[in-house]
């Protein structure tokens, strides 16, 4: 079989898996009805055998490694149908990829095997109060003690704070500038680390705030050397930033398949409103951006998976994730526009993806964190901005 067929066959299975929450479904009431979702979602994508392509053939993937192009074509399925069930199956694979590509067998061992089985859930902690875009700002501080580490700190707006079991956390070990944050995997019960917020969003994602304060890690739970930290990071946000781009086709493909059904049945002015040049040019546009934005997603992934030169993969990742993001959000709204006054109509379809496209925009690096990575990567080529 070949990567395509293997993927098409994902995708649909996915469309076709009974028990994901579904976008026309009544949104979570509260944060503890947001969390008990998200494990009811991640028990139906274990059931499935869905929340393998997560992690490497060692324990248990389809593929040696962790396949960008899979988790792309899974997340565009999900993403179409609900975007709690693209966020549940998204972390699992952001969140333990340190632990996937970095970690020693030993970690690799402790933690993927629950992750890929849903009975482990991982969070990746990056963003401080004062460190977003900037991750030079990092100021959770990791101290060597004895045989361990002590870690003081806070982190903000993470995923699955509170529901995680384990946090691929990063923070600093030296003032160093390339090589002065380390990654380290802190566990749900370590004493020391607490959820001190759980924030609501635009739309349903488990988010939250966490502290630090005298937080004890041991040594074996360091993954890679000191000051590996921000190669980590850029490795891990290298190959997950097509997997949003997929995401936003995905809400893009589900908007656009809204929007077509609803210009054919409204009628106005005696006949469909598809029946409108001015309409059919919009869906036009809509359609064309999106195979566009779907397209360089594909290559960033092939990329990605073909282990191409870091530079030369990082800037097609950053220029799938900015692309499709932004492309998705005009298209989102664009549908929202079709639909006139039923489209701004709390509950309905298009309504729910207009909140939930947007943040897209801005994790895993905001739109403008990607020009600047395209840019740089531009002017640092030797081949510049050809290809
Ligand atoms: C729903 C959601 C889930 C998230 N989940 C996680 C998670 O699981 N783990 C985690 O670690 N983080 C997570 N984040 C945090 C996210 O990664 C940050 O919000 C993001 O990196 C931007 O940082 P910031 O919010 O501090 O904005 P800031 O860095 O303060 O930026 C504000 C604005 O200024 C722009 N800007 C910043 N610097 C520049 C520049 N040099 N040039 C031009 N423009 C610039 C930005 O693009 C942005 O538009 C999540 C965020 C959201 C919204």
């Amino acid at each position: 079989l070949t990567d395509e067929s293997l993927a098409d066959a994902l995708r649909r299975r996915i469309l076709d898996l009974p028990g994901i929450e579904e976008a026309a479904e009544p949104e979570p009431a509260s944060p503890a009805e947001e969390d008990a979702r998200v494990r009811r979602i991640l028990d139906v994508l274990a059931g499935a055998g869905l929340l393998l392509h997560v992690v490497p053939a060692s324990a248990g993937g389809p593929h040696e490694t962790v396949r960008c192009r899979m988790v792309c074509r899974a997340r565009e399925a999900l993403a179409f149908r609900s975007g709690l069930a693209d966020v549940a199956f998204a972390m699992q694979g952001l969140g333990s990829a340190a632990i996937a590509f970095r970690g020693a067998e030993a970690q690799r061992r402790a933690y993927l095997p629950g992750v890929a089985r849903g009975s482990l859930v991982a969070a990746v902690a990056l963003t401080e109060p004062e460190a977003g875009s900037d991750l030079d700002a990092i100021a959770t501080r990791a101290r060597r003690d004895g045989d361990g580490y002590v870690l003081d700190g806070a982190k903000s707006l993470i995923t699955n704070a509170g529901i995680a079991d384990l946090y691929t956390l990063f923070a600093r070990t030296s003032e160093d500038p390339r090589r002065g944050l380390t990654c380290f995997v802190v566990e749900k019960d370590d004493a020391g680390l607490a959820v001190t917020e759980r924030l609501r969003v635009l739309a349903p994602h488990p988010i939250g705030s966490l502290e630090l304060r005298g937080c004890r890690v041991p040594a074996s739970r360091r993954v890679g050397e000191e000051g590996d930290g921000l190669g980590i990071a850029r490795q891990v946000l290298d190959a997950y930033r097509p997997t949003v781009g997929a995401a936003a086709v995905g809400f893009a493909r589900r908007a656009l398949g809204e929007a077509v059904a609803h210009v054919k049945r409204r009628r106005q002015f005696g006949a469909p409103l598809s029946e409108q040049q001015g309409i059919q040019f919009m869906l036009a546009d809509s359609a064309t951006e999106i195979e566009a934005a779907a397209l360089l997603v594909e290559r960033a992934a092939a990329l990605v998976d073909g282990g191409e030169g870091r530079g030369r993969a990082r800037r097609a990742s950053a220029m799938a994730k900015y692309l499709a993001t932004e492309t998705a959000q005009r298209v989102v709204d664009r549908a929202v526009q079709l639909h006139g006054g039923r489209g701004v109509i709390r509950g309905g379809v298009v309504e729910r993806l207009y909140r939930e496209v947007r943040a897209l925009r801005i994790y895993e690096g905001a739109s403008e964190v990607q020009r600047n990575i395209i840019a740089r990567e531009i002017l640092r080529g030797a081949e510049g901005a050809a290809r």
